[in-house]
């Protein structure tokens, strides 16, 4: 017998409550937000396995596991636990639709909106490297923590956003967008390894991916300096870079992206609200 239930919690967290006896041997919990761009976070039995949509879930050793779900993401997923003692449990999850907004920026140099042939190969060269470093799957536990936001300031671009730069349609934007001066530190919002220091992408400028553990990782763009180096571990909270406004940039901000793996998450689901201080600041 299945019966769940997800009580909203006013931090955009979800409770899992199972009412089935028989579930709750099976000590699920599940904590994130189930909706487009959502991580989910949760735990089984030690030794249990989890499948997503027939998939294997890599879990700790003491039973945490991880997963997202992409900006279009359908509105069902199959989550499967497997007991060591042989009992198997599907549960149903229903995933939150959501409406992006469109963006619209104007005044970017025609060669960042469109590229010449020169510029492919670097493009190309650079998501070979992203896409490397973020296929990367460690054993590090920074996923299981709570994460701060790495820079305080004006939220300018959030997740999921269509945009058109220039008047063109491109591709959305999957980002959140915080203006902050130029050289303001950049902080580890979870704890992790630095599997990508980039000192200046075509489109990202200076970008720096930290491995969060089990196919979680955070993309920081547009740096100006990186303080720190590859393969360098980071404590939360850990300063390893400043703001500025390198690559396709309008002004000084940081662009800061999570994924799962390949699929891309809502960073701002994760860390609650700005604090209102540094929302009602004058953007630079
Ligand atoms: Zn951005």
């Amino acid at each position: 017998m299945r019966c769940l239930s997800f009580l909203p919690h006013r931090l955009g967290l979800a409770l899992l409550l199972v009412c089935a006896p028989a579930l709750l041997a099976m000590d699920l919990s599940l904590d994130g937000t189930l909706t487009q761009g959502g991580l989910l976070r949760g735990q089984v039995a030690p030794g249990a396995q989890v499948t997503l949509d027939g998939e294997p879930v890599a879990t700790t050793p003491d039973g945490f596991f991880t997963f997202g779900f992409g900006r279009d993401h359908p509105e069902t997923s199959v989550l499967t636990v497997s007991s060591p003692d042989g009992t198997t449990a599907q549960h149903s999850l229903r995933i939150a639709p959501r409406e992006y907004q469109v963006q619209h920026i104007k005044g970017l140099p025609s060669r960042l909106v469109s590229p010449k042939e020169e510029d492919l190969t670097r493009i190309r060269e650079d998501q070979a490297q992203v896409a490397e470093a973020r296929a990367e799957s460690s054993a590090l536990l920074g996923f299981t923590e709570r994460f701060q936001w790495p820079v305080e300031g004006v939220i300018t671009g959030v997740y999921g956003s269509a945009r058109v730069l220039n008047g063109e349609p491109r591709n959305p934007h999957y980002g959140i967008d915080i203006a902050a001066e130029e050289g303001t530190p950049v902080y580890a919002p979870a704890s992790g390894r630095i599997t990508l220091a980039h000192p200046d992408m075509f489109y990202t400028g200076g970008t720096v991916i930290l491995d969060h553990g089990y196919g979680v990782s955070s993309t920081f763009l547009h740096l100006q300096a990186i303080e720190a180096e590859l393969g360098q571990e980071l404590r939360r909270g850990e300063r390893f870079a400043t703001v500025g406004s390198t690559g396709r940039s309008t002004g000084p901000h940081l662009d800061w992206r999570m994924n799962w793996f390949d699929t891309r998450v809502d960073p701002a689901l994760l860390v609650g609200p700005m604090p209102e201080s540094a929302d009602t600041a004058t953007a630079p």
